[in-house]
């Protein structure tokens, strides 16, 4: 058997693709997933991927969750975290509900997974934290202040963790994607994305979740055990550093 990977948010968009690519890898793969029962369902039959259910914003949901896909896999030594919401507003109506919503799943939920794995990840000297935050971390988003913030605390989670993790064969990474081909982006009016933010990018096309699932495959390897507390983008050159 391979190794176990988790994966947050894996029923849909991005992160199925990255539990897809996991299994084609020969990882055994578990999903999670927040609500979306019927796609989960779906997804589970087309794949074969277990699925469980639980809220990344819940800490005592992670740990017994956590325990369940254990006791069903085994020890999970690849961590991808991956769910993540919207609740997009320009600053003066964001509401301290969706600035709350947004900090407990995109920055809280990274914690709460990764926390009770670390002992774990520690004995056994080896393990895998891969975190998808976003290009909007990086450079902040009009109407995204709760978004911005939370991903960019992924970063500084991120670069803080791997200092922690070096000795102890865990590396810790995060992933920043630009605009990636997902449902959520099928809902933009073609004249918006033609004139708009095709434009800003400068490969001239979004990114496809694959080409992120192949990213993240890189660095749960072996072979990237000298790359950890790296930011790796992935958005088609629309933001260079
Ligand atoms: P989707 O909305 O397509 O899927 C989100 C997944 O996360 C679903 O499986 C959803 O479960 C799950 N989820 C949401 N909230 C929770 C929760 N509280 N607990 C557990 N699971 C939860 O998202 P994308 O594929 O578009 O995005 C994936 C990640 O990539 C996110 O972190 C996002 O911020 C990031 N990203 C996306 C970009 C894009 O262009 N799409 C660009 C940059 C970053 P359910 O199905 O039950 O709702």
């Amino acid at each position: 058997m391979g190794r176990v990977a988790l994966v947050t948010g894996g029923s849909r968009g991005i992160g199925a693709s990255i539990a897809r690519a996991l299994k084609d890898k020969g990882y055994s793969v578990a999903a999670t997933y927040g609500g979306n029962d019927e796609a989960a369902a779906k997804f589970t039959e087309e794949t074969g991927i277990r699925t469980y259910k639980w809220s990344v914003a819940d800490y005592d949901a992670c740990a017994d969750g956590i325990a369940k896909v254990e006791a069903d896999l085994g020890p999970v030594e690849v961590l991808v975290n991956n769910a993540g919401i919207t609740r997009d507003a320009p600053f003066h109506k964001l509401t301290p509900e969706k600035w709350r919503e947004v900090i407990d799943t995109n920055l809280n939920g990274v914690f709460n997974m990764t926390h009770p794995l670390w002992p774990g990840m520690r004995e056994r000297k080896f393990g895998r934290i891969i975190t998808i935050s976003s290009i909007n971390g990086q450079k902040g988003q009009f109407a995204q202040a709760n978004y911005s913030a939370a991903k960019a605390g992924d970063i500084g989670f991120t670069k803080a963790l791997a200092q922690e993790g070096a000795r102890a064969g865990i590396t810790v990474n995060a992933i920043c994607p630009g605009y990636i081909n997902t449902e959520m982006m099928s809902t933009i009016p073609e004249k918006v994305m033609n004139e708009v933010i095709l434009p800003q990018i400068p490969v001239g096309r979004l990114g496809e979740p694959e080409e992120i699932a192949r990213a993240v495959l890189f660095l749960a390897s072996d072979d990237s055990a000298f790359i950890t507390g790296a930011t790796l983008t992935a958005n088609g050159g629309q933001y260079m550093i």
